[in-house]
């Protein structure tokens, strides 16, 4: 039968990074929500949805198709909205300014959870995110709960974006990164938090390899 690992934790801990290389070593799919989230942002953004307006908001989510395809190049896992690749859009600073307060909207929540419930039905996955431990699949088998340096994660995300060809402040950096774990923590809808039963890996002073590596040994404990 399929297993389940979860990966939560705050933004930029390189959750995704290290996702995405453990599935391939297990041989697992790996599932970014973070991307759904940014995905229905860029959405709610292009069609001026406001998410004050329950009405507007479900009628949204009903136009809303995302899908994960292969890039036939790049090898990568790219977002696809309503038929459109929208990996690249979704990344940028603009939709990470919004991104959280689209995100604690219940009925927005409600629609990706469903949604990714259905991913891990049958076959095996990674998924990152915030709420996987704890809302999306808490009989997961393996649950990770990842931290990292706020600096260092700050810099991690500046190097990820200066490499897509964004220049952005390290100062506004740090205060997108504050906001969102912010309002990620303190939303009603299934604030991020730590499943009591989540294995706590701080990985400021671990390279991506190492935690590849731990990731994979307690998958196959
Ligand atoms: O993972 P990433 O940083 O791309 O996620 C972007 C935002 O999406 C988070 O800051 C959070 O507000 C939201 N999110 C969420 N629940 C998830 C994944 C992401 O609320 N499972």
């Amino acid at each position: 039968s399929s297993i389940i690992i979860a990966l939560d934790g705050y933004s930029s801990c390189g959750k995704s990074t290290t996702a995405k290389l453990a599935a391939k070593q297990l041989g697992y799919a790996y599932i970014d929500t973070g991307a759904m989230y940014r995905a229905v942002t860029l959405h709610f953004l292009q069609n001026h949805v406001s998410i004050t307006n329950p009405h507007e908001v479900g009628k949204a989510l009903d136009n809303i198709h995302i899908t994960f395809r292969r890039h036939p190049e790049t090898k990568s896992n790219d977002t696809f909205l309503n038929g459109l690749n929208v990996e690249t859009e979704i990344r940028k600073m603009y939709v990470s300014e919004r991104v959280s307060e689209v995100s604690a909207v219940a009925e927005v929540r409600h629609a990706m959870v469903a949604q990714q419930q259905k991913m891990g039905k049958s076959k095996s996955i990674v998924m990152d995110g915030r709420d996987i431990g704890t809302v999306v699949f808490p009989e997961a088998e393996l649950k990770i709960f990842m931290t990292a340096d706020p600096m260092m994660r700050a810099q991690r995300r500046q190097a990820e974006l200066l490499a897509k060809g964004e220049m952005v402040d390290l100062v506004e950096i740090v205060a997108n990164l504050e906001k969102r774990d912010h309002i990620d923590t303190h939303r009603e809808e299934s604030p991020l938090r730590q499943a009591e039963d989540a294995l706590l890996i701080d990985n400021t002073f671990m390279t991506v390899d190492e935690q590849v590596e731990l990731v994979v040994r307690l998958a196959d404990e």
